[in-house]
């Protein structure tokens, strides 16, 4: 594998959202710094799938090789995701802030949902049936983004959605979902937003003891 190879592992992004439609969001990890946004072009949205395990190599080589061939085609797949990723983003956001959810967010979500449904199926997995989508190998080149926008419905309809929180970090607008037993995670990770704002407190807590 090539370090340019989407499917290749440490990958580009962090898939510690707990779920696949808040990985999505995070894509963007903080919205005051365009440069954190890692959902550049249409290949970005192959290497998040792929890193997913929404595709494999080959589908996504395939797609890949399509989108080259149509232009236009991968321009609308590439502006439909930055659509459903920002719309997630603002849904999921308000929600883990108890802000109200705007309507329009709710109804893009919808229309992403309207598009993926008829494509799901039941297919036979190692002796037993699982969820799956169809590959008729003629996907269109958004077909990626079925399987996200299911999961922000389901996200959406289930009891985890009291779970949804944003990141603390100063420098972070990451969605989590908190497993923690008392709900009281507050940063995307320790290692890095968590050791930061302590660092910080740390500080501060330090200089008003004249230290
Ligand atoms: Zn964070």
């Amino acid at each position: 594998m090539s370090a340019t190879d989407p499917a290749a592992g440490g990958g580009r992004f962090e898939l510690s959202g707990g779920t696949l439609a808040l990985d999505f969001a995070n894509s963007w990890g903080d919205r005051r710094r365009p440069e954190s946004d890692r959902l550049g072009d249409y290949a970005a949205l192959l290497a998040f799938a792929c890193e997913a395990g929404l595709l494999d190599r080959r589908q996504a080589a395939r797609l890949a090789r399509r989108a080259r061939g149509a232009p236009a085609e991968a321009a609308r797949a590439y502006a439909a995701a930055r659509g459903l990723r920002d719309a997630l983003y603002r849904v999921f956001s308000a929600q883990a802030r108890g802000r109200r959810v705007d309507s329009a967010d709710i109804a893009q979500v919808n229309a992403a949902l309207q598009e993926a449904l008829p494509h799901l199926r039941v297919a036979r997995r190692g002796g037993a049936y699982a969820w799956d989508w169809d590959d008729g190998g003629g996907e269109p080149l958004a077909a990626p983004l079925r399987p996200i926008a299911r999961s922000a419905a389901e996200l959406l309809t289930s009891g985890d959605l009291a779970r949804v929180r944003e990141c603390d970090g100063a420098a972070c607008t990451w969605l989590f979902l908190d497993q923690s037993r008392n709900r009281s995670r507050r940063w995307c990770s320790m290692e890095s937003c968590g050791n930061r704002a302590k660092a910080r407190r740390h500080y501060h807590r330090s200089r008003a003891a004249g230290a």
